[in-house]
């Protein structure tokens, strides 16, 4: 069988390698960690650094396809491996999410909404740009931030020296505060083909800056619903997209306004592993391996909530809930913060 290529060994890459075994893929995962979560149920591991020319080369001799579960690829090991397997999400989708500047552009450009946002190189151009997007407001990394990291708010002038400082020199966005109602995300698929599946919208809520549950269905109404669908699509077409991917939404009463975009599963999608005959992981390898779309019509309200750090005490109580699906990640040490596993809660 075919066998397809996972940068990245964390949960992402794990629940992938499970959804191509399923269906009958044999998968190759690079990390550059020991003993990647991912590692466990994988056919084959190679460990090492993304910029090793050579380890690339003989990973990319081995698959047939390259995938991956986070948007921070090395510009080098893209060009590595190009050559070679194609790669899925295409390149393009890559530029655009590893940077929020270039990210907002795009998003604009497709006539979508952002909160205002300004690029922030220097004191000088924060010291411009706060004025015209008002406090409060937030700054953040360009590239690399996730999880809330990278990431300091202004509430008023005073507070801009300290926030910039808070960057550690790194290139900076200042985006202007969107009062949202709540916050709410669309997974969405294309295929080799062109054709666009979606899930149904999740509503999201965060805690000390992480995903802390999902919520299916979210409170919105139809016609906002059919918004973030179209403009789901919007991007994916734009981006001549295969495989799956994550927009995260502020709902306002002013319409959607996009906050990100992930090129990849992701953590608010975790509810379709129960609430779907095809899930976002299995949908992605559908995609990227060029297969038909699954069904991702929603059969279950679900509530996924994540397990983080010391929540996998409450792993034995969890387990007795007959209505709660459990999904562990094999991590062996549970650090404050850690992404240790999720649990998926069905009404009923
Ligand atoms: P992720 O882990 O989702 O990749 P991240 O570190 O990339 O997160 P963002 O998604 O940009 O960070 O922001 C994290 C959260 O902070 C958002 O989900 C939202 O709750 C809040 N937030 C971010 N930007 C804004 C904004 N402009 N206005 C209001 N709230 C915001
Ligand atoms: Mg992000
Ligand atoms: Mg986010």
């Amino acid at each position: 069988g075919a066998t397809i290529g996972i940068l990245g060994g964390g949960q992402l890459g794990r629940m992938l390698s499970v959804a191509a075994s399923r269906l009958g893929f044999r998968t190759h995962i690079y990390d550059p960690s020991e003993l990647p979560p991912a590692g466990d149920v994988a056919h084959l591991v190679t460990t090492a650094p993304y910029e090793d020319s050579d380890a690339l080369f003989a990973f990319a001799t081995t698959v047939d396809v390259v995938t991956y579960e986070f948007e921070n690829i090395p510009t080098l090991t893209l060009d590595a491996l190009e050559d070679h397997a194609p790669i899925r999400p295409g390149r393009e989708a890559l530029r655009v999410s590893q940077d929020r500047l270039v990210e907002k552009e795009f998003l604009q450009g497709l006539g979508l909404k952002t909160a205002a946002f300004a690029d922030v190189p220097d004191m000088a151009a924060l010291a411009t740009a706060l004025p015209q997007i008002g406090a409060p407001a937030i700054l953040k990394t360009r590239r690399f931030g996730y999880d809330g990291k990278g990431q300091a708010r202004i509430m008023d002038p005073t507070g801009a020296e300290a926030a910039l400082a808070e960057m550690q020199g790194a290139p900076a966005i200042l985006e202007g505060f969107v009062d949202f109602s709540h916050e709410v995300s669309v997974i969405a698929a294309r295929g080799l083909d062109g054709a666009v599946a979606c899930f149904d919208p999740g509503e999201n809520v965060h805690k000390d800056g992480i995903l802390h549950t999902t919520t299916v269905p979210a409170r919105l109404s139809a016609s906002q619903r059919t918004d973030a669908v179209l403009l789901a699509a919007n991007i994916l077409n734009a981006l001549e997209y295969v495989g799956v991917l994550g927009v995260e939404l502020f709902v306002t009463p002013q319409g959607l306004i996009v906050n990100e975009i992930a090129p990849r599963v992701h953590n608010s999608g975790h509810w379709t592993q129960n609430g779907c005959v095809v899930d976002q992981f299995e949908q992605h390898i559908r995609a990227i391996a060029g297969w038909p779309l699954g069904d991702g019509k929603r059969h279950a309200d679900v509530v996924m909530e994540n397990l983080i750090g010391d929540d996998m005490d409450r792993v034995p109580e969890l387990a007795k809930d007959p209505a709660t699906a459990l999904h562990l990640y094999g991590k062996a040490e549970a650090r404050a913060g850690r992404k240790m596993g999720h649990v998926n809660r069905i009404a009923g």
